[in-house]
């Protein structure tokens, strides 16, 4: 037994975040919009190729300005998976939308494009896509389909930060986009996200829904005399000390993206055996898909008692965990929800996955133990 534990994240500092929140303090730089905001659009619009990108507070609040920008109204219904973050239903339940929930492809857990089209119904709004641990959605028939019935694709790209799907950077694919900075994510700021608007039409109300429903920005930009109430709103921009610290991280996210990849892959080569041996299953890229290492998980063989292996590991210092639940078996989910069809991949494969450690600084000898660990593990619970 190891005395030395390996906690399931740790987040990852570039160095510089101190330093430029200590430039923004000295320049009296406190509320949204300043400087080292403007880099961080500025940065995310070159990278990405989005018309338009502004720091939200979180990637939640960027889903809420999407659901006031789709002008979503009670009724209105959103196709989404029911494998995900809350927040991608809770933005649109808040406008009194329904999350209709459409099953998930057994490869990457995504939702599944085949079965979007028999879900629209003339109450259907918005298709939202989830890049599962940065692996994208198949977005070529989502944004076909939604071109076919009028409807738009807000991606939910919370984990797809870095990711490409044919060489386009998830995020800038739909008609908006949405980011997450989260301590829990590749790139951080603590809480924050960004949105994306890739669609011209939606640009300017972006900017006043994120402003309390004012044109503030276009006042500072010196496009009108005075600012004023233009429609529903709410505050939805970090304070420049969280944007100088998402400056840091940024300006390193290649190499960050880079790093977290290099640990993916050791994971992938070194749990082949496992795989081969039917003790697991790994995490699976279609080619046109350029994944970010967000995160690496295996599936247990059904039936296969998931907590107990958790618990297994986690004696050994080990900390694995699990998501998510399924949004349509949540309390919430009931409640405001539909589900369309049968969510039979959702469930089971919902059930058999175990999210393993990584992050910036796990060696490879660690990752050995996590590995080595996670098959005994599983063998102690089979026999058990
Ligand atoms: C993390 C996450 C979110 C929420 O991000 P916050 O920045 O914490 O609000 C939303 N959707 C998905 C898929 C996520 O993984």
């Amino acid at each position: 037994m190891s005395d030395k534990k390996i906690p399931f994240n740790r987040p990852y500092m570039t160095g510089k975040e101190l330093y430029y929140i200590a430039e923004a303090k000295f320049a009296n730089m406190l509320a949204g919009d300043g400087i080292f905001t403007k880099r961080c659009h500025h940065w995310i619009e070159e990278h990405s190729g989005c018309n338009k990108a502004l720091l939200t507070h979180s990637c939640t609040a960027a889903l809420e300005m999407a659901a006031l920008l789709l002008d979503i109204k009670p009724g209105d219904e959103i196709i989404m998976p029911s494998f995900t973050f809350v927040s991608t239903a809770n933005a649109f339940v808040l406008r009194g939308g329904v999350p209709v929930f459409v099953d998930i492809r057994e490869d990457t857990l995504n939702l599944d494009e085949r079965l979007i089209e028999a879900a629209i119904t003339p109450k259907t709004k918005a298709i939202v896509p989830v890049h599962y641990a940065g692996v994208s959605c198949e977005m070529d028939a989502i944004c076909d389909i939604a071109y076919r019935h009028n409807l738009l694709v807000v991606e939910d790209a919370a984990q797809g930060v870095m990711a490409r799907y044919k060489g386009h950077t998830l995020g800038s694919i739909g008609d908006l986009g949405t980011y997450s900075f989260h301590e829990t994510k590749n790139i951080i700021s603590g809480e924050g996200g960004a949105l994306l608007v890739n669609a011209s039409h939606l640009a300017l109300r972006a900017e006043i829904i994120r402003e309390k429903g004012t044109d503030r920005s276009r006042f500072f930009r010196g496009e009108v005399d005075k600012y004023t109430w233009q429609e529903p709103g709410s505050s939805f921009l970090p304070g420049e000390l969280i944007a100088a610290f998402l400056w840091a991280q940024l300006e390193e996210a290649e190499s960050i993206t880079q790093k977290r990849l290099v640990i993916w892959n050791h994971y992938h080569s070194a749990l082949a055996p496992l795989e081969a041996a039917g003790m697991i299953r790994r995490p699976i890229v279609p080619n046109e898909c350029q994944h970010n290492g967000h995160m690496y998980y295996v599936l247990l063989p059904k039936g296969v008692d998931r907590v107990a292996v958790l618990a297994a590991m986690k004696k050994q210092g080990i900390y694995a965990v699990f998501h998510y639940v399924p949004l349509h078996s949540s309390p919430a989910g009931k409640c405001f929800g539909r589900v369309h069809g049968q969510l039979k991949v959702t469930d089971v494969q919902s059930e058999r996955l175990i999210r393993l450690p990584l992050w910036i600084g796990l060696g490879k000898e660690q990752q050995d133990k996590i590995i080595a660990t996670l098959k005994t593990s599983i063998s102690s619970v089979q026999d058990g």
